[in-house]
């Protein structure tokens, strides 16, 4: 029997990683909503609507512009983010888009459009989805919520090893800085702020591997 699963928790982590091999593992889709609110928050950036001046309204006017599709890619081994037809995997990832991502969140409309399209993608069970809000608002009746947590410094310096592979030229203080400031936008917005939803097993890695997080996880999903 097929099941929904809900991954919330502060930034960076490690929800993805552990999702991503949760769905490979049990045969599932997986859905990063952070890649949704990273995509929308480029289309802001590369429009003029976020930026020195913010143009909320201009973005909120040009949301229906914005199309979003998970393309699964193969060799990867899962679905990269495109924004109106380009491929914006590596580029919703890098530090341009961390800084203003959190105030996009923080827009009631981009939150209903996002949200209406991931329930529509959780129609059929099956779906492992990571977040701030999937077991509080997208999918309260899932039938297993994981919210994870780990101390700020063991955050930021997965967040740092991450970007560094990647060749990005970043600091690790900006990081942890760029991580502490979204949890407290991320937790104190009005709409949908972060939060545990009360039925979530509450899952702290701070001195954890992936391995071991991932059987544990794992066994909660089999029960
Ligand atoms: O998961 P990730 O760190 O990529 O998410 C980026 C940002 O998108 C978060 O800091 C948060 O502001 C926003 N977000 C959200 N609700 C979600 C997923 C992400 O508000 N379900």
């Amino acid at each position: 029997e097929k099941i929904t699963i809900a991954i919330d928790g502060y930034s960076s982590t490690g929800k993805s990683t552990v999702a991503k091999k949760l769905a490979a593992e049990l045969n599932y889709i997986y859905v990063d909503t952070g890649a949704m609110y990273r995509a929308v928050t480029l289309f802001a950036i590369e429009n003029s609507c976020i930026g020195d001046t913010d143009n909320i309204p201009g973005l909120i006017e040009n949301l229906p512009n914005i199309n979003l599709n998970f393309v699964p890619n193969k060799e990867l081994g899962f679905s990269e983010m495109y924004l109106n037809g380009k491929n914006v995997e590596g580029e919703i990832r890098t530090m341009k888009v961390s800084r203003e991502v959190s105030k996009v969140a923080t827009i009631p409309e981009v939150r209903h459009k996002l949200v209406e399209m991931q329930q529509q993608m959780g129609k059929e069970k099956g779906l492992v989805m990571d977040g701030r809000d999937i077991g509080t608002v997208v999918f309260p009746d899932a039938e297993l919520k994981i919210f994870m947590t780990a101390s700020a410094n063991a955050r930021a310096t997965r967040r740092y090893k991450e970007l560094l592979d990647r060749g990005e030229d970043v600091s690790f203080e900006e990081i942890l800085e760029n991580v502490q400031k979204r949890d407290f936008i991320d937790s104190t917005r009005e709409i949908s702020p972060l939060k545990k939803a009360e039925d979530a097993i509450k899952f702290d890695n701070s001195d954890m591997g992936l391995e071991e997080q991932f059987e544990r996880i794992h066994d909660f999903a089999l029960r």
